[in-house]
Parts: C-alpha cells; sequence; structure tokens
C-alpha cells in the first residue's frame, strides 16, 4: 500500500510505480510502458529525462541550492525573471516566484488588494471568478474558484466571492451560438460589477481555457476583448491565471496572446518548471507594480522556497530549452492536427460529445446522447472509467470537469509533452481509439448506456 500521497484513490487502490520518463514515455517498476497524454498534469511540457534540464540542475547544485530571500538573491532567480519578463507581452515584468499554482494565485489576489491599498482606496477586496474554474487549493485560491465540490467542505470558511457564468459554448446558458449571443456570459461580469459596486472590487481572475473543472472549455473569439474592456471600464484589475494555459501549452508564452488581450497580473506554473522543479510564479505589470514601488515597496508574501535558486535554474533551462528548439512554433500544427483526428472519431464512437480546445490543450466531453447532449449519469463514473482503461492500455490522460458545477457531464484533457513528434502523436492517437474502442465494448456488453463493468 503506497502512503505518500493521502488521497482516497491511493488509499483504495495499489498505484503503479513510475521508475523512470524517457521524452513522452513513462516506465514503471513492472516495466510497462505508458505514452504520457497529459503531460501528468499539463506540466512535463517537454517530456521526461530531458538531459540539457538534468545538466542545469547538476550545475546549480555545484554552486548554491538555497538562499534566504529575505536577504539574499541568485543568478538564477535574477535571470529568470528577465528572461519571463522578455518573453511575455507588455510590460509584464515584476516576477514572485513561489512554489505552486495555488501559491501564485493567492499571491496574484494579494498583489491586486495591495495595489488598491497603496493608491488608498481600501474598499476593494473582492476578487470575481467564474464557475466551473480552478484556481488552486488553498483557502484563498478556493475562495476564487467556482469549483463546487472542491470548494464544499470548507464554504464556511471561504471568502464568498461573486461569480458568472463560463463561456461554455457546448451547453451555453443562454442558449445561444457564438458570435450572435452578443457574449452574454462575458457581459455578466459588468452586471456584477454594477450590482455589487466597483468600489469593492479588486480584480477578476479567469483561465483563459479552462482546465481542471472544465476540460479545456476555450471561449469564442471576441469573449475576452469583452472581459478586459469591462475591468478598464470599472476600473478592476484583469487576473489571467495561466497555471495551466501558459509556458507555451498553446502556442504562445500566454494564451491570452491569441486574442491580443494583456492581463494585469498573470499567474504561471505547471509549465515553466516542466516538473522537474516546484515552480510557480505571480507576475506583475509595471502599472501594477507603480504604487507598490512608491508605496510599501514589498509584495506582502512570501515563502522560505520563494525564488529557490535550484528551481529557478530549473526553470531557466526549461524556458532556454523551449526556445532554443523552436517548440513554441509547432505547437499550433500539432495541436490543429490531434483535434481534426479527435473530431473525426466522432463518427465511430457516440459518446463524443464536444472535442474543444487551443494547441496541445484538448478537451473531450463524453455524452450519452450525441444529439440532445445528454451527460452520462454520474454513478457511472464515466471519466474515471475512461481513465482506468487509457492507463491498462498504456495512455495517460487527464480527468476533469466530471459533474461540477452544471458542467454535468464527463471529459478528459488530452494535453502531450509539447515535444511530442509524428509518430508519437500517430501512436497517442491509436491508443486513444484503443481506449473508446474499449469502453464501446464495456458499454455493449453491459448493455445499458451509463452501466459499465
Ligand atoms: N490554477 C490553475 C489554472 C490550475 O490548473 C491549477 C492546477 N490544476 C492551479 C491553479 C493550482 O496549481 P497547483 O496544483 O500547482 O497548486
Amino acid at each position: 500500500m503506497t502512503r505518500s500521497n493521502l488521497i482516497k484513490p491511493i488509499l483504495d487502490q495499489v498505484y503503479p510505480v513510475i521508475d523512470y520518463g524517457k521524452g513522452v514515455y513513462l516506465f514503471d517498476k513492472e516495466g510497462k510502458k505508458y505514452l504520457d497524454g497529459a503531460s501528468g498534469a499539463v506540466t512535463a511540457n517537454i517530456g521526461h529525462g530531458v538531459p540539457e534540464i538534468i545538466e542545469a540542475m547538476n550545475e546549480q547544485a555545484k554552486k548554491i541550492s538555497f538562499v534566504y530571500r529575505s536577504q539574499f538573491t541568485s543568478e538564477a532567480a535574477e535571470q529568470l525573471a528577465e528572461k519571463i519578463a522578455a518573453l511575455l507581452p507588455g510590460q509584464l515584468n515584476w516576477c514572485f516566484f513561489v512554489n505552486s499554482g495555488s501559491e501564485a494565485t493567492e499571491t496574484a489576489m494579494k498583489m491586486a488588494i495591495q495595489y488598491w491599498q497603496e493608491k488608498g482606496i481600501h474598499t476593494k477586496k473582492k476578487v470575481l471568478s467564474r464557475w466551473v474554474s480552478y484556481h488552486g487549493i488553498t483557502m484563498g485560491a478556493l475562495s476564487m474558484s467556482g469549483h463546487s465540490s472542491r470548494r464544499a467542505r470548507f464554504v464556511p470558511l471561504l471568502e464568498d466571492f461573486p461569480v458568472i457564468h463560463p463561456p461554455y459554448c457546448y451547453r451555453c446558458p443562454y442558449n445561444l451560438k457564438a458570435p450572435s449571443c452578443s457574449f452574454l456570459c462575458a457581459k455578466e461580469l459588468e452586471t456584477v460589477i454594477q450590482r455589487i459596486g466597483p468600489e469593492h472590487i479588486a480584480a477578476f481572475i479567469a483561465e483563459p481555457i479552462i482546465g481542471a473543472a472544465g476540460g479545456a472549455i476555450s471561449p469564442p473569439e471576441g469573449y475576452f476583448q469583452i472581459i478586459r474592456q469591462i475591468c478598464d471600464k470599472y476600473e478592476i484589475l484583469f487576473i489571467a491565471d495561466e497555471v495551466m494555459t501558459g509556458s507555451g501549452r498553446t502556442g504562445r508564452m500566454l494564451t491570452c496572446e491569441h486574442w491580443g488581450v494583456i492581463p494585469d497580473i498573470v499567474t504561471l506554473g505547471k509549465g515553466l518548471g516542466a516538473g522537474y522543479a516546484p515552480i510557480a510564479v505571480a507576475v506583475a505589470s509595471e502599472k501594477v507594480m507603480e504604487p507598490i514601488l512608491n508605496g510599501s515597496k514589498s509584495i506582502m508574501s512570501g515563502h522560505t522556497l520563494s525564488a529557490n535558486p535550484q528551481s529557478c535554474a530549473i526553470s531557466l533551462a526549461v524556458l532556454e530549452y523551449l526556445e532554443k528548439n523552436k517548440i513554441m512554433r509547432q505547437v499550433e500544427e500539432k495541436g490543429n492536427y490531434l483535434k481534426q483526428q479527435l473530431e473525426e472519431m466522432k463518427d465511430s464512437f457516440s459518446f463524443i460529445g464536444d472535442v474543444r480546445g487551443k494547441g496541445l490543450l484538448l478537451g473531450i466531453e463524453f455524452v450519452e446522447d450525441q444529439h440532445t447532449k445528454k451527460p452520462f449519469p454520474r454513478e457511472a463514473f464515466v471519466t474515471q472509467k475512461m481513465v482506468e482503461l487509457a492507463k491498462e492500455i498504456g495512455l495517460i490522460v487527464y480527468p476533469s470537469g466530471s459533474g461540477i458545477d452544471g458542467v454535468n457531464g464527463d471529459s478528459i484533457i488530452i494535453s502531450p509533452p509539447l515535444t511530442i513528434n509524428e509518430q508519437e502523436l500517430m501512436e497517442l492517437i491509436q491508443l486513444i481509439k484503443d481506449t473508446f474502442s474499449a469502453f464501446s465494448k464495456s458499454m455493449n456488453q453491459s448493455g445499458k448506456a451509463g452501466d459499465y463493468e
């Protein structure tokens, strides 16, 4: 029995022990090979066991692995901050390094509140967000998340921040289609701001593509431009949570760049360390930092291991690897091909309801009926079943958005390492088909939709 991580599935079952990884593959102690079709949890962007990263890790370890960040900085942290600022659009120049995505969004929230306080405005404290969103597991991050199942136990302890509908076009809450819908879900932001009063709102936070809670729900063209306009109109900071979508996942450093939208604060995580180091960052723009630099001069946040030189050196090596091998440039082409292949699978597998996403962050929503979009019953645990079948076959997929916050359906994310080559992409497609065939078979054997072996 593995007890390294006290989460329910691990207490219930014995997990395979991973021995090592190479490129897009993982190998367990029994010698079984898995194609990492999810980059772990959308993290292993450049694949496993990359020699350049291991070398950077060793070189930094020979120099210094830890400095006390309240009194010192390190070359690695300074160089990484410069690299991130150079790669990001606009004037997103000020990096605050932390160890996880949750800490990054929590820091972003604190930065936003502090920004207004330094300007002498002490009422702007709420951070608006959306249903079907996930910004992390710590209490502040959960307060901003519209992920009801993760929030449920802690609701009395969380801030009751308002939420709006997400741009979930497959099941539009208004029963309309973009762009003729006039982006009513984006305009809900304005309605809520007017109801609460902009004087109470510090920021609005959103994932450019909804990941963990929604299975890669991506907005229609035009949505984020409207969000940006509304934030500007009411003087509310826009925080883009790019923990999952950033660091090249959709072919740009930020997914927001596809729409020409520049956030005031952005968070990066997951792919930033690509699984080689626990590192994330909240990056503030010059606009946000100006009153802080003229005021108390420091961000009221921080962890012992913030800006850890070892993690920073690894992250720098990851970003340099992405640049040197021109990896981001190939993401859209690979993603478009994979998406088209998944779309075509709809004809053979009637339980594929929606295929969505951008770049190499693609989602598939499963339904009992393609025409009515009727979801499978929750008790069928379709997402879990898909993940398990895939694993048996030797494929890792990311479970997301099953039955939460009105998504009321099952979905998985397909997000292989950005470095996946053509042959591996073909293998991934075949493994996905094999998983779906196995699912069809188990459905046919039970004779009833929603009742599986
Ligand atoms: N924000 C987003 C968009 C995420 O996808 C996640 C993790 N799934 C987080 C924040 C939290 O990151 P972490 O798990 O590293 O705390």
